[in-house]
């Protein structure tokens, strides 16, 4: 919430409890099959929530060098959601928030779509930062620590910086953090 609004996209959320087949988009990972490989597990889970090939391709490279143990905490949270929006001439877009639940809440990634037309590496760190960002419940490592320089942290050490191009963190408050 607090990112889409850095990001200078007007939001409005309207909440309410649904049930799960009222909410088109889920995503069960079941019991382990055989023969079911991750991979295809990972590209089932990202087509779930992405229609757009581009934003496919882009949000899977990232979520397939994610750490196991992070996209298994994704894959298996009923909680979790992966939402793309427009801004801007194309208007806005609905993004369901998925169903809290109990004690852990919900999370969405909420991507926008122009991402698709920025340069790779850029789109990359984004995806990146922003699962860093759920994985972190939008919160520091600890509680002393920013939750923009965690989630750049994170975003780092899995394979995607913070690019050069970009103002460093902190070095203008009100302008810089952008994503
Ligand atoms: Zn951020």
């Amino acid at each position: 919430m607090a990112d889409a609004n850095l990001g200078r996209a007007p939001l409005i959320a309207i909440t309410g409890q649904a049930g799960r087949e009222q909410i088109h988009k889920e995503y069960y990972p079941g019991p382990a099959k055989e023969g079911r490989n991750v991979v295809n597990a990972v590209h089932d889970f990202i087509a779930t929530w992405i229609d757009d090939l581009v934003m496919r391709e882009r949000v899977g490279y990232v979520f397939s060098a994610l750490p196991e143990g992070v996209q298994q905490e994704f894959m298996g949270d009923p909680g979790f959601a992966i939402g793309i929006y427009d801004t801007g001439r194309r208007g806005g877009s609905p993004l369901l928030i998925p169903c809290p639940q109990p004690a852990r809440g919900s999370r969405l990634v909420a991507l926008e779509r122009s991402l698709t037309a920025r340069s790779r590496a850029f789109a990359h760190y984004v995806i990146a930062h922003e699962f860093a960002h759920a994985l972190l419940r939008n919160r520091g490592r600890h509680p002393e620590e920013d939750p923009e320089v965690a989630a750049d942290s994170l975003a780092a050490a899995w394979g995607f910086p913070r690019p050069a191009t970009l103002p460093l963190l902190g070095a203008d408050p009100g302008r810089n953090r952008l994503v």
